[in-house]
């Protein structure tokens, strides 16, 4: 039997997803951005919390961990590089760790540079990437507590998953995401393609995640820094892809 998800927002733009499996009952929450709105999710599908997986240490992703645990006695597995900063931690993981949930098995990503620490779930079997703040739809995570060209190999970690990967990220912030992508490719068809769809998506009222990797990969312009066409684009024509890509990170910043 596959993983089932469901997606809910919680704060002002975080997402929350449970998984479960059917099979066993299992459930996951991936991140705890505050406990009611997980709650609400578990109450809606009838779902049991037994896991936490918590992608890096900052509060939005934390915040209703304590609540939730104390609630539903779940075991909370966490990045092992900044554990110590992530309340109630069960399970330490990093690179390439295995996490079950019930009969479901995710692989770990550690990608540095959002935090030192964050960690990706990416259930193979499903092709279901939990991305926290390293990858948003049409965009990434603010290199934080890293380097830029430390998030560009991460990136290119997560760019190496299927096409058909369903990606699942911390935010929505899609919109913007997609202005600023306009002004570094204004001629990029996949990136208009992908506008119209989440300009139809706003105006229903419905989320613009998950998106599939592949059409990442096509128009998302952080994912694009070794493309000769992005490194033109902001003057650098000819220059290393992680320069390309600090550059553009710099931009959206300012943006
Ligand atoms: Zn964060």
């Amino acid at each position: 039997m596959t993983a089932q998800t469901k997606l809910f927002l919680c704060l002002k733009d975080n997402y929350g997803v449970l998984v479960h499996d059917p099979a066993t009952g299992a459930t996951a929450a991936i991140d705890a951005p505050e406990a009611a709105p997980v709650e609400a999710a578990l109450a809606a599908t009838g779902w049991k919390l037994t896991d936490i997986l918590v992608t890096h240490h900052h509060g939005d992703h934390t915040a209703g961990i304590a609540e939730l645990k104390q609630h539903h006695h779940c075991r909370v597995v966490a990045p092992r590089r900044e554990a110590a900063k992530i309340p109630d931690v069960d399970v330490e993981v990093g690179e390439g760790d295995r996490v079950k949930v019930g009969s479901l098995s995710a692989e770990v990503i550690e990608t540095p540079g959002h935090t030192l620490g964050q960690i990706n779930y990416f259930f193979p079997a499903d092709k279901l990437l939990f991305a926290g703040d390293t990858l948003f739809s049409i965009g990434c995570g603010r290199v934080i507590e890293g380097k830029p060209d430390q998030m560009w190999q991460s990136l290119l970690k997560l760019r190496a998953l299927p096409d058909d990967t369903s990606v699942y990220c911390g935010h929505e912030y899609t919109d913007a995401n997609i202005r600023f992508a306009l002004t570094i490719e204004p001629g990029n068809a996949a990136l208009q393609a992908r506008a119209a769809e989440v300009k139809k998506q706003i105006a229903a009222g419905t989320p613009t995640v998950p998106s599939k990797l592949g059409d990442e990969k096509r128009a998302n312009v952080f994912l694009r820094a070794d493309d000769p066409s992005v490194a033109a684009a902001v003057g650098l024509a000819g220059k290393p892809a992680a320069q390309v890509f600090a550059e553009v990170r710099e931009r959206k910043n300012r943006f």
